[in-house]
């Protein structure tokens, strides 16, 4: 790699960003961001997808920030160019580079790039493409920085397992340090890398890709000592413990989420059946009341931002919520700042919250997701809402000043009919009826949106036995939808089936699937999350070529018996819990939500040795 100083490498950039849309997206110095550091071991942190949708991503601010605290290793920022540039690098030739010290990735010791979700898979190959690093990790030598991923997509790997030196299972706050400690020091010891990467894989929550051999489809990866049978994920076990990145990165640019935002708990024990981050990132553990003040405060002082969001997968469920958000809007009172929740739940929102919400001078956008139009599909996904429930929320929130509600449903769900899909129609005509009669003389600005996704049976859920429906079923379903649902008042959209399809080939497929990845990235698949950039027919060929049928791998069914493809991925929450859920799914019984209830027996608290952690106290497994 040719080693080119930051003012030289700045002048062959500057003449290209004059070429390409959105040119912020590539350059540095934002305020916040940790320049000059003087690490021996250099680490990129990597998203795949633009800079606005990736610079606001929590996880690798955390792990920013404990790399560039931690004395001699140094951590920098890098995301995938849009095409226009990526092919004006190419023209140039300039690698791909570091947003901080725009110093070529390939040079660095690290590469860690997050999974958030299926549909950036070709840009982490597009990624290592602009990095001039080789796409599989069997093809990289010891000049190559070690191609670490993580994110919620490392829970079933496999699909892009061969383009990783290793992975990640789980949380990142102590895990990160135990990889790049041991990588630095491997190093120091002159070892080779198929060397490090067996040392890597005695870390608790590593997976190392090439040290499992996939046997035969179905049968358990035979894992090569001294990697697990096995990997388990790392959890933390005390959030308050942790800081977190109060004073990011502040863009020049309009980004995704630009605010400071405070993640005031993590897991969710809901136990919705359909949600792989409700299983995955079990148990519930809160940061207490004290803390989220004061980090909020010093988030707003050191970046000047107007607005701060209360991150989780549930924050409603907080059990000092109410406390916080009075201590926040009473402290912020004239100053124009507001603090937004992500979601509210349809059971948890009271007009006092949304009232205290809105001190701030705008009332926040009332998002509830009721997943289901009828109380038995509602059951079978323990999505433990009634209809009088949302209506009652509706009605509250309208009369205390709403106008406008979200409501977010799926179609292809397991046991669905078409009378569960003309339920959805019913229950937006209920919400329509209640939110007008609140709003009374104002009734005619009243709007519902409702947004329609395709169920996708994830990894490591009650469902991820299941295959998706077919396409040509979600595309006649979704016209019983639109017969359905009211028009008038009513803003209904959907996501495309031909996506979710993709999504669900990619999260139930095995190392197989990695082919029909590569393929469709040679053929030109990039940012497929973006609707101008999808295309099935290329994807399809894509899957084709490997040998495969992205339909057949969505689709497929699984037995209680049968090796599942992410079987040697562990997220702590038992096999047979999962199975026991599934069952319950079938006969429509719900089970109840251990944070408010007793232990239902999910395994995780003593697989991981962790306790839940609510209201600054420890509870564990009964
Ligand atoms: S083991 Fe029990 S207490 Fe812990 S998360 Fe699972 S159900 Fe809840």
């Amino acid at each position: 790699m040719p080693a080119e100083s930051p003012d030289v490498a700045w002048e062959r950039l500057e003449g290209v960003l004059a070429r390409v849309e959105r040119p912020a997206r590539y350059i540095d110095s934002e305020w916040g961001a940790i320049r000059g550091r003087d690490g021996a071991y250099r680490a990129a942190l990597a998203y795949p997808d633009t800079y606005e949708i990736g610079q606001a991503n929590q996880a690798l601010a955390i792990l920013y920030q404990r790399l560039n605290a931690e004395e001699g290793f140094a951590a920098e920022r890098v995301y995938v160019p849009w095409v226009d540039m990526a092919a004006e690098m190419r023209k140039e030739r300039i690698p791909l580079f570091s947003l901080e010290s725009l110093a070529p990735i390939a040079g660095f010791d690290l590469l860690g790039i997050t999974l958030p979700y299926e549909l950036t898979y070709t840009n982490v190959l597009e990624l290592l493409d602009l990095c001039e690093v080789p796409l599989r990790a069997a093809e990289r030598t010891d000049d190559h920085p070690l191609v670490v991923g993580g994110g919620p997509c490392a829970y079933n790997p496999e699909p892009m397992a061969p383009f990783f030196d290793a992975l990640l299972i789980g949380e990142g706050e102590e895990a990160v340090l135990d990889i790049v400690r041991t990588h630095r020091e491997a190093r120091e010891e002159g070892r080779e890398r198929a060397e490090v990467l067996e040392r890597l894989a005695t870390i608790p929550g590593v997976y190392v890709p090439s040290l499992y051999d996939v046997v035969s489809d179905g049968a358990p990866m035979n894992a090569r000592p001294p990697a697990p049978d096995t990997v388990v994920k790392r959890a933390v076990t005390d959030l308050g413990e942790y800081r977190p990145p109060v004073c990011g990165v502040v863009p020049y640019m309009d980004v995704v989420h630009d605010r400071v935002a405070i993640e005031v708990l993590r897991g969710c024990t809901r136990g919705c059946r359909f949600c792989q981050a409700g299983m995955v990132y079990r148990p519930v553990r809160e940061r207490v009341a004290d803390d989220i003040v004061r980090e909020v405060m010093e988030g707003l002082a050191c970046t000047g931002y107007d607005e701060v969001s209360l991150t989780s997968l549930s924050t409603t469920d907080h059990s000092q919520l109410e406390e916080v958000v009075r201590r926040l809007t009473s402290r912020l009172e004239s100053t124009g700042v507001s603090v937004s929740l992500p979601s509210l739940r349809v059971d948890a929102f009271s007009v006092g919250m949304a009232r205290l919400l809105a001190a701030g001078g705008k009332l926040p956008g009332l998002t509830l997701a009721p997943e289901a139009g009828t109380q038995r599909l509602r059951d079978v996904i323990n999505k433990n809402v009634t209809e009088d429930d949302l209506i009652d929320a509706v009605s509250r929130a309208f009369a205390a000043g709403w106008r406008r509600v979200k409501l977010y449903f799926m179609i292809g769900l397991p046991t669905e009919t078409d009378a569960d899909i003309v339920g959805i129609g019913e229950l937006v005509r209920g919400v329509l009826s209640a939110a007008r009669e609140a709003a009374g003389p104002d009734r005619g600005s009243v709007r519902v949106a409702v947004s329609v996704s395709t169920f996708v049976p994830k990894a490591h859920t009650p469902f991820q036995w299941l295959g998706q429906a077919p396409l040509d079923e979600i595309l006649r379903r979704q016209q019983v939808l639109r017969d359905a649902v009211p028009r008038k008042g009513v803003d209904l959209s959907w996501h495309d089936a031909d996506v979710s399809l993709l999504e669900a080939a990619m999260a139930r497929g095995g190392r197989e699937v990695a082919s029909a990845i590569e393929a469709a990235w040679r053929s030109g698949a990039r940012f497929d999350a973006w609707t101008e950039r999808f295309d099935l027919t290329l994807w399809r060929e894509a899957f084709a070529s490997a040998g495969l049928d992205a339909s057949s791998i969505a689709e497929r069914e699984f037995g209680e018996e049968d090796v599942l493809p992410w079987a040697h991925i562990s997220c702590g929450v038992s096999p047979d819990y999962l199975w026991r859920e599934y069952e319950r799914a079938v006969s429509a019984t719900p089970t109840p939500d251990c944070s408010f209830d007793r232990c239902t027996g999910c395994e995780v608290c003593r697989a991981l040795g962790i306790d839940l952690v609510v209201g600054g106290e420890r509870r564990g497994a009964q």
